[in-house]
């Protein structure tokens, strides 16, 4: 795939005002698009889409509902990549190769095209994709653990700092606050491709007013200029998108089934761009 792709706007209606000449316009926040879908089963034709590595890490796939979350994670990020690239969606350059040992269970990538990055995410109930240019992205949703289940995580995933101001919340917030924390690392973890080999309690997170911040990362290269965190709202659970670098972001998340109405049905936001700004 050569480098100089352009990626299509979609064909549709813009609302932007006519530009002045000569006049600097800031340069907007970079768009990021996030779609949630139930774990669906899929027919024959909807499958012809995935590549021969998907279809055959799906048929090794061995329980049914494990099976349906991959599945569905595999053809949402073909479709949405699809749209975004103008290409059919069976068509757009998934690589899924492990940097470690060249299994097929890496991070999902697509090398080459002007830098567009995707990460996907699964729980018992819901699929997420998020689909970025320009930066890096790691999206990570959870079901809210268990009381008696987070005293051991929260000893080795929060930093002292963090256990502390857990303590501080109502005991009945303090599940849901422990879920936040945790995939707000594992976000940031994803998109640097690192995952759980970097141990959670590296990074550390303050809640703020509106919403989650670093105020502690691990000496890694990727995490260097930092990363935006940004509170999702998952059909169920808990979610944290992770954007690395300083920039603003804005967020568009939708359900997916504008996607499943086929690759044309493309979700263009207001300013009619996919990812809010031009090629
Ligand atoms: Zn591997």
């Amino acid at each position: 795939m050569p480098e100089d792709v352009t990626i299509a706007a979609p064909a549709t209606r813009r609302t932007e005002a006519p530009r002045t000449p000569g006049a600097r316009t800031p340069r907007p926040a970079q768009t990021c698009r996030v779609w949630w879908a139930r774990p669906t089963r899929f027919s024959v034709r909807d499958l012809e889409v995935l590549s021969t590595v998907e279809r055959e890490r799906r048929e090794s796939t061995h329980r049914a509902d494990d099976q349906d979350r991959f599945t569905t994670g595999a053809v949402l990020l073909r479709l949405a990549l699809g749209s975004a690239l103008g290409i059919p969606p069976q068509n757009v350059p998934i690589d899924r190769r492990c940097p470690e040992c060249q299994g097929a269970h890496g991070r999902p990538r697509v090398p080459g095209i002007l830098g567009v990055d995707c990460s996907v995410t699964h729980t018992e109930s819901q699929v997420g994709i998020a689909v970025v240019r320009g930066r890096r992205i790691g999206i990570d949703a959870e079901e809210v653990v268990e009381q008696d289940e987070f005293d051991d995580l929260a000893a080795t995933a929060l930093t002292q700092r963090e256990r502390a101001s857990l303590a501080r919340r109502p005991r009945r917030c303090r599940a849901k606050a422990f879920t936040e924390l945790w995939t707000a690392k594992e976000a940031a973890l994803k998109a640097t491709g690192d995952g759980l080999r970097v141990c959670p309690s590296a990074l550390e997170v303050c809640a703020t007013g509106t919403g989650l911040r670093f105020t502690r990362l691990p000496d890694i290269p990727a995490l260097a200029r930092g990363a935006v965190l940004r509170p999702l709202r998952p059909r169920a659970g808990v979610a944290t998108l992770a954007v690395l670098g300083r920039e603003p972001v804005t967020v568009h998340e939708s359900p997916a089934s504008a996607l499943f109405g086929g690759a044309s049905a493309t979700p263009a936001d207001a300013t009619g761009h996919f990812f809010g700004d031009r090629a």
